[in-house]
């Protein structure tokens, strides 16, 4: 089933949009199926299960971090992940920056937008992005390449929507300020119910994981 699923999302993606499968939960098997359907980009979300994947698969593919990233992991983290798409804080960004220049590696990382506002969410404000993107721009062994939210959860994809146009000004308006050190690639955003929605509103990274692997039994 795997290989189907992912044959059909990979068909009908439009050009430009990369397809990155969220593998929480997800045994190294599943994973290698993924990985032999065509799938380029690994999500994971907990540092300790990434790593459990990584030593079995290697560096066959990309891996991304898609969770909230703990500063006591940064050193691991900045050895197995060729991206970090969850930076929200400059205590963060600076962890892994040291952690990085340990080991000689520039990082490409996303910032997190809590587009939704809520004050429980990771991510950081859409009105304080700008900054800490500026702030981070000074560090040498973190570059910044992008935007990366949730949106908002709802069964109702249509309810994500305003978040993913929100999110998307936002990139557009830092991409204009041409601040050096950073690029403006990525926009991720979307999920199983969502990402249609997301593409529509400019997503080119799109994290998929109940439609590639089916129902998550555990969280
Ligand atoms: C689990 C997860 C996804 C994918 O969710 P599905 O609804 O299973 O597609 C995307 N992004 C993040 C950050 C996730 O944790």
């Amino acid at each position: 089933m795997i290989k189907e699923n992912i044959k059909k999302i990979l068909s009908e993606l439009p050009e430009g949009v990369r397809l990155e499968a969220a593998a929480k939960t997800r045994t190294p098997d599943e994973i290698k199926e993924a990985i032999d359907a065509g799938l380029e980009i690994i999500g994971q979300n907990y540092v300790q299960e990434a790593e459990r994947a990584w030593q079995a698969i290697g560096p066959l593919v990309k891996w991304h971090m898609i969770g909230h990233l703990q500063g006591n992991k940064a050193k691991i983290a900045a050895r197995i992940f060729d991206m970090i798409e969850t930076v929200d804080s400059m205590k963060l960004a600076s962890g892994l920056d040291r952690a990085c220049a340990e080991i000689n590696k520039v990082m490409p990382v996303l910032i997190e937008i809590n587009s939704g506002e809520e004050a429980q969410k990771a991510g950081v404000l859409p009105t304080d992005a700008a900054p800490l993107i500026q702030a981070i721009s000074k560090l040498r062994n973190i570059k910044v390449m992008g935007l990366m939210t949730m949106g908002l959860f709802s069964e109702n994809p249509e309810d994500s929507r305003p978040y993913y146009i929100k999110t998307r000004r936002l990139f557009d308006e830092l991409k204009a300020k041409d601040i050096p050190n950073v690029e403006m690639k990525y926009l991720s955003m979307g999920m199983s119910d969502s990402y249609m929605v997301a593409i529509e509103e400019g997503a080119n990274l799109v994290r998929i994981g109940t439609k590639i692997f089916g129902t998550r039994i555990r969280k």
